[in-house]
């Protein structure tokens, strides 16, 4: 008799010739799968980078859509509306950038649905296939994930010790042959590694992506979440400063409500030159005609009348769990072990002894001490990192933190 399995074999079409070569590139990531292991209620998890659902705002939004649907405006927060985005909310995303130092206009603005959007359509701008982007090793995965659709060749950026020449970067490319695109930076709190870059690296970055003629992509997610030291002014900002206005100016900047109101809304935005904006609103336009009109509507009015009062809030909490964890990695972790100390987001970037894995290194802590964070090889373009490891304090309470780096400890120091 011939089983279901065999028979799916047998008859299962050769998916991978059909596919696109754009596609190759898109495999399961470790984060996601990694995920699931949040659901084991006995598994203390560093993994998910993920804010910590009892800090959200839900009366807020529990008034904000109440608002939004009642009887004077349910209509237009259940209607189509504009690729651009509400023009309130645009309003209030120009607000906040003209107070950070980037005087701008609604026109230099688009609402998009998460900054991983952002990040989707910048590749698709921008990358044609064989085309280099400079990264920093490492870097944001979920970066790598969207690029990697428009099937790029990356090269290493090193803005806190000097980049290479303008000359190599543009050599490599031509030899793959492509050009330098852009170079796409965390200059804040970066995911995975914590740290910020100082106004020194932020204008070594400006200059060769001045010399290359490339733009620069500034992911500031975690920007907001600054628990100490002093704010440094974004990529953008220094880059308006430079050419006195930012329609001359070459920076991208991605933001996003998800780290300090709420990810599950999907809600981010664009800021940058108007020709950028307008090329990218009819992407938006040709992708999903528009973000949810009715968040649109939700997020706005939250960020209206809750901002300020709730990154107050999540500050403080995150501060605490910051400073606790670094306090824990100081008693428990073995000579031969660093980390990072970071001034704000979610993350602390631990350095194994070279011969350590941080995959091995995970399975057996899920295994023997039931903890989890992710491995950092993922992070790298070039697949390096194996003996690093990510660990996100935005979900865990004190006694976890506390007894999680004790155990993660006790595994390091078995397994050396
Ligand atoms: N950039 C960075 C650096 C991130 O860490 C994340 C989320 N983990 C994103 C962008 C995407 O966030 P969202 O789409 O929710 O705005």
């Amino acid at each position: 008799m011939v089983s279901a399995t065999s028979l799916q074999e047998d008859t299962a079409l050769d998916w991978e010739a059909i596919f696109a070569t754009r596609s190759g590139r898109m495999r399961a990531s470790e984060i996601r799968e990694l995920l699931k292991l949040l659901e084991q209620p006995d598994i203390i998890s560093f993994a998910g980078g993920i804010p910590d659902p009892a800090l959200f705002p839900k009366e807020a939004f529990r008034e904000a859509y109440a608002s939004v649907l009642a009887d004077g405006s349910a209509g237009a927060a259940l209607q189509y509306s504009t690729s651009e985005g509400f023009p309130a909310l645009r309003d209030w995303v120009m607000g906040q950038m003209t107070a950070l130092g980037v005087a701008c206009r609604p026109d230099n603005i688009l609402i998009t649905s998460g900054s991983q959007q952002a990040l989707d359509y910048l590749g698709k701008l921008l990358l044609s296939p064989g085309d280099t982007a400079l990264v920093t090793w490492p870097t944001y995965l979920g970066a790598l994930q969207a690029f990697n659709a428009y099937e790029p060749r990356y090269d290493q950026l090193t803005p806190m010790h000097g980049n290479r020449t303008p000359a190599a970067y543009r050599e490599a490319a031509e030899k793959a042959g492509g050009q330098v695109k852009f170079a796409y930076l965390t200059p804040d709190f970066a995911n995975p590694t914590g740290e910020t870059l100082d106004k020194a690296a932020r204008e070594r970055v400006l200059d060769l992506a001045e010399e290359l003629d490339i733009v620069v992509i500034e992911d500031t997610a975690y920007q907001s979440l600054r628990y100490d030291g002093t704010a440094v002014p974004s990529m953008l900002a220094l880059d308006v400063v430079r050419h006195g206005d930012i329609d001359a100016t070459r920076t991208i900047s991605c933001g996003s409500f998800s780290k300090t109101l709420s990810p599950g809304l999907r809600m981010g935005w664009i800021c940058a030159a108007a020709p950028v904006i307008r090329k990218l609103v009819l992407m938006k336009q040709a992708s999903d005609l528009h973000s949810p009109t009715i968040n649109q509507m939700a997020m706005h009015h939250v960020a209206e009348h809750a901002f300020p009062d709730q990154v107050e809030k999540i500050r403080g909490a995150y501060r605490h769990r910051r400073d606790r964890m670094l306090a824990a990695l100081g008693r428990h972790m073995p000579d031969g072990v660093s980390w990072t100390r970071p001034e704000g987001g979610m993350f602390i970037w631990v350095t194994l002894p070279e011969r350590l894995d941080g995959a091995e290194l995970l399975a057996r802590a899920i295994e023997t001490a039931r903890i989890a964070f992710v491995p950092g090889r993922a992070f790298h373009a070039d697949g390096t990192g194996a003996n690093t490891i990510r660990l996100s304090f935005s979900l865990a309470g004190d006694e976890a933190i506390d007894q999680g780096i004790e155990r993660l400890g006790k595994v390091i120091r078995e397994s050396l």
